[in-house]
């Protein structure tokens, strides 16, 4: 699951001052010292850190906090906040050219996922936003890349602009371009050639075919799993190419953080769209807020919304959300979603989502334990529908009986009652704290 080690070490630092009614400076010099040690271990820039410990010491110590009735929630509002701007913010769009074919060109080291992302990129932007995009491979030096880009094309029923090996990338994207037009395609996504290091030669391809081109976006790819090695590629790129967004794949298999946390404090430049697995419907648009109180065990069901809507009913979904948000909630909404949640993909991800649900046993390493979560629903299948509906009523007896009709214990039963009620808590909270923030217009 993304970020794990450092969602862990946060999450551990940040409940020792959760409950607190007072917070004393040194309790927040200690804190502050403990998320320092976390980020640096998780390989995020060592400027980036010492900035933004100095903003969250400096918040926290501040009248914000000591008058506030509830100075340890304050605290951990500080650190998301903070550790949202971090990441850019706002989610930021996708341009759309004011004459159609908007123009995408995908760059990006060797092995990043370039060529994956883009089939991904036109994958999302059909599925999400209806658009017709052509995809064009000027990636003529690896043969496999433009056999890949074409695979890629027949999996998604897409056309992809080839020329073959021989032909010169900056003349297959100024007739890529031509032939867009004449077949009035809205999107064009031009995926080039990678190397396995940064070099003038690359560049300067590069560079032509952002000339001819003139594209609306620049996307550097990125594989997250290489940290700080990550962050250098983005400032390399972004000096000679000046890009718009990065991409940043592979996040599903990054547990530290450490690229996702500085590429925008350093290159000034957004992530985008992170990539959570090798399938092509597994980009997202990356969201710094959900991201923060993911990394703080807040949970992300926005993104969980999100993902329920497209893939699920709609009607549904939207019924769910209410459900969420008006804190009506039973276990037969729960039971309900989890045969849903069970067709929407990979469990760990989905879970992941959940407020807290970094702190269920079986999430660890990414490995759900399919017999955990059978006994899960043994134990809610097993309450009575009054129960289901008002799970406070459910006495000394009432757990004996659960735990017996489900082949569980009272104490696993316990521990499902309270997960429900943590998660509920936090539910709330992050309700509360989504109001009132809406996103910007211009573009997706
Ligand atoms: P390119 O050389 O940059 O074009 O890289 P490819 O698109 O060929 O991808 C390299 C490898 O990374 C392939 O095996 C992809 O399946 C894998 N990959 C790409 N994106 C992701 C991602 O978001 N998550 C995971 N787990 N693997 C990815």
């Amino acid at each position: 699951m993304a970020f794990e080690g450092l969602a862990e070490r946060l999450q551990s630092t940040i409940k020792k001052i959760t409950g607190k009614g007072k917070v004393s400076e040194q309790d927040i010099k200690e804190m502050s010292r403990e998320i320092r040690l976390a980020l640096l271990e998780a390989d995020v820039n060592f400027k980036v850190v010492k900035d933004l410990i100095n903003r969250i010491k400096e918040r926290a110590v501040g009248q914000e906090v000591m008058e506030s009735l509830t100075p340890g929630q304050q605290v951990i509002k500080i650190v998301r906040d903070e550790l949202t701007e971090l990441m850019g913010g706002e989610n930021s769009k996708i341009a759309v050219a004011d004459r159609p074919p908007t123009i995408i060109m995908m760059v990006g080291l060797q092995g990043a996922g370039k060529t994956t992302t883009t089939g991904k990129l036109a994958n999302l932007l059909r599925k999400n936003y209806n658009r017709k995009p052509m995809l064009v491979a000027c990636d003529v030096y690896r043969p496999a890349a433009i056999k890949q880009l074409e695979t890629l094309g027949s999996q998604l029923d897409m056309p992809v602009f080839s020329l073959g090996t021989e032909a010169n990338p900056v003349d297959i994207a100024k007739q890529a371009i031509e032939k867009a037009k004449e077949d009035h395609h809205d999107y064009v996504i031009i995926d080039t050639a990678g190397r396995l290091h940064v070099d003038t030669e690359l560049m300067t391809e590069l560079g032509e075919i952002k000339k001819i081109a003139n594209p609306d976006e620049i996307f550097l790819v990125v594989d997250a799993m290489t940290g700080q090695d990550a962050v250098n590629v983005a400032e390399s790129f972004n000096d000679q190419l000046d890009i718009s967004g990065v991409v940043l794949t592979k996040l599903d298999g990054d547990t530290r953080g450490g690229a996702a946390l500085s590429i925008k404090a350093v290159t000034d430049k957004p992530i985008k769209f992170a990539g959570m697995g090798e399938k092509l419907d597994q980009l997202e648009p990356f969201h710094p807020e959900r991201m923060a109180s993911r990394i703080l065990g807040m949970g992300d069901v926005l993104s969980l919304i999100e993902k329920a809507q497209t893939n699920v009913d709609e009607k549904q979904a939207k019924a769910l959300e209410e459900k969420m948000r008006s804190m009506s909630f039973t276990f037969d909404d729960f039971l309900e979603q989890m045969d849903q949640v069970k067709q929407m993909g990979p469990l760990d991800e989905l879970l992941g989502m959940l407020p807290g649900a970094g702190k269920m046993k079986g999430l660890k390493n990414a490995q759900i334990d399919e017999k955990q979560l059978a006994q899960v629903e043994a134990i809610a299948k097993s309450m009575t529908k009054k129960e289901r509906q008002e799970p406070g009523i459910i006495n000394a007896s009432r757990k004996k009986r659960i735990a017996k009709g489900s082949g569980t214990t009272v104490s696993q039963v316990n521990r499902l009652l309270k997960q429900f009620d943590e998660m509920k808590k936090m539910m709330k909270q992050m309700t509360n704290m989504q109001k009132g923030k809406k996103g910007k217009g211009g573009g997706f």
